[in-house]
């Protein structure tokens, strides 16, 4: 699997494959680096990272992309609405909504991690680790924020 974090030390995007043979998840930036236990180098049943045992399941969709996307479609089709094309417009905005479902449809799910936001890809499994909770989510915020206040989780 993947994992993609941001580094807890040097804060900086940490992306590293970890397997059967992975003793340690490291940065490539600097000194940091966390033993990762046998248990959890297929499948994690914790947070790599901070050893949160909550972690759901998404999409592993790029949220920049799909806002770009949905701002594109408007875009596109008010200007069409603008030159009198109403058809072109509402085709638009079905062609949009089309790319969105099939991308759906093939993007894979990632764990991520309620902590720290680290993210897991490839995880063997999948299918039987729970979407996002928000009570959960709730939580973690709230813990965070006593934790460490004034500071983002
Ligand atoms: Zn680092
Ligand atoms: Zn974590």
């Amino acid at each position: 699997m993947q994992v993609l974090c941001s580094c807890p030390s040097c804060l900086r995007t940490v992306r590293e494959e970890v397997g059967p043979a992975t003793t340690q998840l490291k940065c490539q930036h600097c000194a940091w680096v966390r033993p990762v236990d046998e248990g959890d180098r297929v499948a994690p049943t914790k947070c790599l990272l901070c050893g949160c045992d909550d972690l759901w399941r998404q999409k592993d969709f790029p949220q920049k992309l799909g806002v770009a996307m949905v701002a594109l479609g408007a875009l596109l089709s008010t200007i069409a609405i603008a030159y009198y094309l109403p058809v072109v417009a509402i085709s638009i905005l079905l062609g949009f909504a089309a790319v969105d479902m099939i991308l759906y449809a093939v993007m894979r799910d990632v764990l991520v991690c309620y902590r720290c936001q680290a993210r897991y890809r490839n995880v063997p499994g999948m299918a039987e680790r729970a979407h996002f909770n928000l009570e959960t989510a709730e939580r973690y915020r709230q813990e965070a924020a006593r934790l460490q206040p004034g500071k983002p989780a």
